[in-house]
């Protein structure tokens, strides 16, 4: 690929597109450096659940790989496609086989009980928990035991063009992201150049953080199945604790300023790694039509191999996520015949995206 080709790529490869083909890569050749003979390319070995855009209140992650136990997650599969909120992961994974009564039954949630009695209605409602009322007293009692089904967390920083500049900004994120150490692993992907040195080697990214590199020239295939490991990730001790870095010292005329940091504890950890994987289960890296509008005229799907990139007929590219929103100056409404002419999906092309994309996510959804 020539210089002049790659410029021109880089200029239709906005983050939000390039972040949907590393999703896709990453949804069927998990994990990277390992079955790069496969014939098919497929990651059997690593079932993995794909996410976008998840994380904490401080730091939200590109893309998400939750590496699974397929049997525990076919048990998950009993409590629905719909996640496991904060509060409900303080009631359901500690329901008894047998009644008893809910204050007995679950560790002290350090808030007042009645927030979690509101829990365990809600969850009763969704029908994932059996509730009785003995002696004026609720009881609980598990349907079925929640399992342990995520094994990793795998966090991705897209930038597909890893200039000095982007690397510094990253460095900064990633260094946070190894001192708390809340994702196993953290990887930077990034577009192939095909120097014979990756550029993406020579920016000052943490030595902790993998460097994987996509080859444009594979986007026909849909799979970007031509991924590079150019560094290895080193493990980060989830189950330990970890260190939040809250203000980095500065330089300035006066001399350094002092740097902050917090403590985080495994405890929390550990609840915040299951919210994430929750969150994951439910969203996959499909949702982003909800945040876009396929109710716009304008709005397509374009097919790339096996995936499907959201392109804008008006603008005549593949848009952002933030571009693409009622403000836009090009958008107009489906016509309201559209929906009623013929169309074959009840509810029109708009409607029609959004279950597509709904149903590719369950189809791919491992076990
Ligand atoms: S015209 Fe604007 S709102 Fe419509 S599809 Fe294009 S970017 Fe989205």
């Amino acid at each position: 690929m020539s210089n002049a080709d790659a410029d021109a790529i880089a200029e239709q490869d906005p983050e939000f597109v390039f972040e949907l083909r590393a999703c896709r890569w990453a949804e069927r050749n998990w994990p990277p450096g390992v079955n790069a003979d496969d014939a098919d390319g497929a990651g059997d070995d690593c079932p993995a659940i794909v996410a976008r855009q998840l994380g904490t209140k401080r730091r939200r992650w590109d893309t998400i790989v939750m590496e699974v136990d397929p049997d525990a997650l076919r048990q998950r599969a009993n409590f629905g496609p719909r996640r496991l909120d904060s509060d409900l992961l303080d009631v359901i994974p500690h329901a008894p086989p047998d009644w008893q009564w809910y204050q007995d039954a679950l560790p002290d949630p350090g808030y007042p009980w009645r927030y979690v009695r509101e829990s365990i209605h809600r969850a009763a409602d969704r029908g994932i928990l059996d509730t009785r009322k003995r002696n004026n007293r609720i009881e609980i009692r598990r349907k079925w035991a929640y399992p342990d089904w995520m094994d990793r967390i795998v966090a991705v920083e897209n930038k597909p063009d890893l200039d000095a500049s982007a690397a510094r900004h990253l460095a900064a994120q990633l260094e946070y992201d190894v001192a708390l150490a809340l994702a196993d692993e953290v990887w930077v992907a990034t577009r192939a150049t095909g120097e014979s040195v990756e550029p993406a080697l020579l920016e000052s990214v943490p030595v902790e953080a993998g460097i994987l590199t996509l080859d444009p020239d594979s986007r026909g295939t849909g799979d970007g199945r031509s991924a590079a490991v150019e560094w290895f990730p080193r493990s980060l001790d989830a189950d330990a604790p970890g260190t939040r870095i809250l203000e980095r010292g500065e330089e300035t005329k006066y001399g350094q300023s002092a740097a902050r940091f917090e403590y985080a504890d495994p405890e929390w950890k550990a609840h915040k790694r299951l919210e994430i994987a929750e969150r994951a289960y439910e969203k996959g890296w499909r949702a982003y039509a909800e945040t876009m509008r396929p109710d716009c005229r304008h709005f397509q799907l374009r097919r790339e191999g096996r995936t499907l990139l959201p392109y804008c007929a008006a603008k005549d590219c593949h848009q952002t996520s933030s571009e693409c929103s009622g403000s836009c100056p090009d958008f107009s409404p489906e016509p309201p015949q559209w929906r009623t002419q013929g169309w074959p999906i009840e509810g029109g092309p708009g409607k029609g995206i959004r279950e597509l994309l709904e149903d590719r996510r369950e189809r791919n959804r491992p076990g």
